[in-house]
């Protein structure tokens, strides 16, 4: 007997209606065609592929890069009662020889595979004699040689086509610009097929973006400000950065562990476990962590140095609020990380024109840090999607920037810097423009020039912000050689000249501090609110309890608490209050499976509670 789509989906996975383009993609996946679908993060790509899989005869095959990520997927679809393996190289012989056998016998609907598994010729031989449903290719930007995530062995998939002509293939990524698209269409020859674009808009991130003054002061207030308790991921760009952060936020007397390449590979593998199996712990990582990670409640992803690309700071925050619950993308940079990326790319082994498109990518990542309109208008630009209105989710909406005519300033920047010789860093230049009376100023006698103390109307702070702005506009050029001396670019000569303006953003005099006063909480506990302010209190608490017998539930099995209910089921349970089964399968998130495995308890304690 073949159930229908929404069949499954309210039975089995206990949702009432799909999501954007959901059911468009499931259709067409039944009925045999080929597509490629673009969706944010969150949106729900994996549906498009596991309910066609179970509608269609024979097994699905998902060829996911990361074994984390398919033994996440294949947990939450058992728990869901949905006859799911995969297979890598990570499991014991016994194991991969009962998941063939189980194979053979057509007794599964889902199989994951990474793709240099599928692709070995015993693997194909033996999927050659069992009937395959579909072939879904999940990151399927990963075999774009522009994308930022190339993997070599995803290039080999294009042989499936012809081996599997007339088995529907859906691609599904979160991030593929246009070149990227096609490059996937033409590479697994999806040419007849269809491509469903979502949209990349994560409107429940809100993206905030600070200048770095104290560093740590600054992360800490931030997270103890919003997100005390919470899980969430910080990025620095070395490994002794992330051992440090790590180490002082444990200090500050939060859960923070440390992640990167240099560490051995079982501590790796610990830290990940524990990030994705305990609730509110930190990690602080290089950019190796993360991808396929699939933990939906990660509420904030912090960022202590600049991203090398619009991409991938888009891919980076884009691990937050995956249950599409509010959370927060923050970052503060300063001068030195434009510094250490331009010198990045610029001692780099690679050729001319990529180091060209590198500084390119930089200067638009420091365009959108610089920005006075809206954050997220200009994010989506970046991927070809306009955004008719300012967002009202972002710093630049909730605290609108002032912009001021920085001509004059700019003009006694740019002369200070030509009169002290273009070799000194942007510190000590300001020290000469604020008068300081240094001994190296004095060494020098640039106490003497004309431009000595014309500069007091800002303060240190906010001269390092006209010159990073002015840097970002291309009117001076830091020196990647020495100290990071500056210099003026061409472009300077018409704004000295007074033949053109410069407007630049105004930033307030003292550094911002974090805003005290009520905690702003971006987490489930926004959904538990009601009525009065007692109703919501105890919706808090019943919310509370319902976590920690998920949480000894998870412990029990092994399993992340995610993995049993994500937060805004149990939201909705502490709102809601079933009383019965019936009431229980009412729950968003609640499938039969679920409520067999689950009912009772969580029932029983909403009972006691209410
Ligand atoms: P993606 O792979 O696109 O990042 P997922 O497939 O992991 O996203 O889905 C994100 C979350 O949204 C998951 O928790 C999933 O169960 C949930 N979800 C997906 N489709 C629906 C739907 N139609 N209704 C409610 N929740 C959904
Ligand atoms: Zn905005």
């Amino acid at each position: 007997m073949t159930r229908s789509a929404s069949e499954i989906l309210s039975t089995v996975f206990g949702y009432d209606s799909f999501r954007g383009s959901q059911k468009q993609i499931i259709d067409h996946l039944i009925d045999g065609g080929h597509s490629l679908v673009l969706m944010p993060t969150g949106g729900g790509k994996s549906l498009c592929y596991q309910i066609p899989a179970m509608v269609r005869k024979g097994t699905g095959l998902v060829v996911s890069p990361l074994i984390a990520l398919m033994q996440d997927q294949v947990g939450a679809l058992l728990q869901l009662g949905v006859k799911a393996a995969c297979l890598n190289s990570s499991l014991p012989l016994e194991e991969i020889r009962e998941v063939e056998s189980q194979l053979i016998r057509g007794e599964l609907d889902i199989l994951y595979l990474a793709p240099e598994r599928l692709l070995q010729d015993s693997t194909l031989d033996m999927l050659d004699r069992c009937e395959l449903s579909l072939l879904a290719i999940d990151e399927a930007h990963c075999i774009s040689r522009w994308g930022h995530d190339f993997r070599p062995e995803y290039l080999q998939l294009d042989t499936l086509r012809q081996r599997w002509p007339q088995l529907p293939m859906l691609a599904c990524t979160a991030t593929a610009d246009e070149r990227t698209q096609q490059e996937i269409v033409s590479k697994l020859e999806l040419g007849a097929g269809r491509v469903f674009i979502t949209g990349f808009d994560r409107p429940n991130i809100q993206y905030r973006i600070t200048s770095k003054d104290n560093e740590k002061k600054q992360l800490l207030d931030f997270i103890k400000g919003q997100h005390d308790g919470d899980a969430g991921i910080v990025y620095c760009l070395s490994r002794k950065r992330t051992e440090q952060f790590a180490k002082f936020l444990t200090e500050n007397g939060l859960k923070a562990l440390p992640y990167h390449a240099g560490l051995p590979s079982p501590v790796r593998k610990k830290n990940q476990d524990r990030f994705l199996h305990e609730d509110g712990l930190i990690v602080v990582a290089t950019i190796a962590f993360g991808m396929g990670i699939d933990k939906p409640d990660v509420r904030f992803v912090a960022h202590m140095d600049l991203p090398k690309s619009i991409e991938a700071y888009y891919q980076e925050t884009g691990r937050a609020g995956r249950d599409g619950l509010p959370a927060n993308a923050w970052m503060t940079y300063g001068m030195q990380d434009v510094i250490f990326h331009a010198r990045l790319a610029e001692n780099s082994d690679a050729n001319e024109q990529h180091k060209r498109s590198e500084r390119q990518k930089l200067d638009t990542m420091l365009g959108y840090c610089e920005t006075v309109t809206c954050r997220r208008q200009l994010l989506l630009e970046y991927f070809g999607e306009k955004l008719p209105d300012p967002c009202g989710n972002c710093d630049t909406c909730l605290e609108p920037v002032d912009t001021f005519d920085g001509t004059e300033a700019a003009q006694k920047l740019l002369s200070c810097v030509v009169r002290t010789g273009q070799r000194f860093g942007a510190l000590y230049i300001i020290d000469v423009l604020r008068g300081s009376e240094s001994d190296r100023i004095q060494k020098f006698g640039h106490d003497q020039l004309s431009t000595y103390g014309i500069g007091q109307e800002f303060d240190a702070w906010q001269w390092r912000s006209i010159i990073r702005q002015l840097v970002t506009h291309g009117l001076l050029a830091v020196d990647l050689e020495g100290y990071g001396g500056l210099r003026l670019t061409p472009n300077a000569k018409p704004v000295l000249q007074g033949a053109e303006c410069v407007m630049l953003r105004k930033e307030a005099a003292a550094p911002r501090r974090a805003k005290k006063g009520k905690k702003k909480k971006a987490s489930a506990a926004l959904l538990l609110e009601t009525g009065t302010e007692a109703e919501s209190e105890a919706n808090q608490g019943l919310f509370e309890e319902l976590r920690e017998l998920r949480r000894t539930i998870a412990t029990e099995q092994e399993v992340p608490p995610y993995v049993i209910f994500h937060d805004k089921t149990l939201a909705a349970m502490a709102m809601h209050r079933p009383m019965d089964d019936e009431g229980f399968l009412q729950i968003s998130g609640v499938g039969q499976a679920k409520l067999e495995r689950y009912g009772e308890k969580f029932l029983s304690l909403i009972r006691q509670k209410s």
